[in-house]
């Protein structure tokens, strides 16, 4: 399995494999062909179904600025469902062409080839290996990903967590209505500030929590810079939780950098044995995932047991299993921005749950990330980020 860096990586949204992914590959393709002097690319299946709303075309060109993009909307047989072939000319003449797929999470795969984050870092193959191994030399899972991967994970995790803190920041102190046409208005900063007439701690938790996952959703839906976590479209989750618990329940930066360590583990595990992507899974791998690794991410910091965090994140994802995705417009904001903050709250309490429970739990959370993974394969392809099916079709029927 990879370095669990291959799952957080900071880049404009609105959407990990339709913008992170897309500018990565463009620029790597170009890095390749300095000697070319024109460029064209194809978008196919999901990239060119949803890729107007979701800026594909922009990233392609801030990475290349003069490339010609074309749009196939018809070719089905596809190896992926976000596919781009690439092209370099030179004197008119094509010198070279290649496919390349965003695999999700702003990971990029060349055809017949390995991706461009790929290093193998450790042997387990799954969850229940990494457990195996921390029991057996007593680890902890933030101790077994320092030893894995080395300490210098720590300062890529610092910079990581400051850069969640600053868009949750950004998000809280903006207003006014989001890009796209679909007439949205922020909500986070109205969320942060407005206290309800004798409001309960468990209500101002949860408008709390939401209020720094709406910040983030935001700052992805606005094309600003975000952290996939694991992807843009569910990159609200994890930060609400962790910014909660660091600035308004006082948890040291230390203990939320182990948290981080522990969510890109459960994150990787997905990533590696099923996926991450909503054109390929459906929100249950964009939202479900995060809402897992919030979860693994949340029973570190309260320390509990290497099982009970297993249990943790697999309630999260459990409870995620079939979510369509179904993008209003082709935008990420309608039903992903309100999304976010749902999937927040749920992961508190799935480690509510877990903290109890764990003894008499059947299901392991490598048997629901395989369910997940078999289930997205079974989902119509208009629940797959296409914008062809529900609440997408329900709003341009109404329209
Ligand atoms: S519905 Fe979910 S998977 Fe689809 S674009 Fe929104 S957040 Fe991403």
């Amino acid at each position: 399995m990879r370095s669990i860096k291959s799952v957080y990586k900071v880049g404009h949204g609105p959407s990990s494999s339709h913008t992170v992914g897309p500018y990565r590959a463009a620029k790597i393709y170009k890095n390749k062909h300095k000697d070319a002097d024109s460029f064209s690319v194809c978008l196919y299946g999901s990239l060119a179904c949803t890729g107007e709303g979701h800026s594909t075309a922009k990233a392609i060109k801030s990475a290349i600025e003069d490339i010609v993009i074309e749009i196939d909307r018809e070719k089905t047989d596809l190896k992926h469902p976000n596919t781009m072939v690439f092209k370099a000319y030179k004197s008119g003449k094509v010198i070279d062409e290649s496919t390349i797929y965003s695999i999700g999470g702003g990971s990029i795969r060349f055809e017949n080839n390995d991706g461009d984050d790929f290093v193998e870092i450790y042997p387990q193959k799954n969850f229940t290996g990494m457990l195996k191994t921390c029991k057996k030399e007593g680890l902890s899972l933030p101790e077994f990903v320092y030893k894995s991967e080395g300490e210098e994970i720590k300062d890529f995790l610092k910079e990581i967590w400051h850069a969640m803190e600053s868009e949750v920041e950004r998000g809280l102190l903006k207003e006014g209505e989001l890009p796209g046409g679909l007439k949205i208005t922020r909500k986070a900063k109205l969320l942060n500030e407005r206290r309800c007439y004798n409001e309960s701690p468990d209500v101002t938790m949860n408008r709390k929590i939401s209020a720094y996952a709406y910040a983030c959703s935001e700052e992805n839906a606005d094309e600003s810079l975000v952290v996939t976590a694991p992807t843009c479209g569910s990159c609200g989750v994890i930060p609400a939780v962790l910014y909660y618990m660091r600035h308004d329940k006082g948890f040291p930066e230390e203990e939320i950098i182990d948290a981080l360590a522990v969510a890109g583990l459960i994150g990787n595990v997905i990533r590696t044995n099923a996926s991450i992507s909503g054109a390929e899974c459906g929100c249950q791998a964009e939202i479900g995932s995060a809402c897992s690794m919030a979860a693994g991410a949340l029973a570190c910091l309260y320390k509990l047991n290497l099982d009970q965090i297993e249990y943790a994140a697999e309630i999260a994802m459990e409870h995620h299993l079939g979510l369509t995705c179904d993008p209003v417009n082709g935008l990420v904001q309608i039903p992903c921005i309100e999304r976010n903050a749902v999937a927040a709250m749920r992961a508190i309490n799935a480690v509510d749950l877990s903290r109890f429970l764990y003894e008499t739990r059947k299901i392991s959370f490598d048997d629901v990330v395989d369910t997940m993974y078999k289930t997205g394969k079974d989902l119509s392809e208009k629940y797959r980020e296409t914008a062809h099916g529900g609440l997408a079709a329900l709003y341009g029927e109404n329209k």
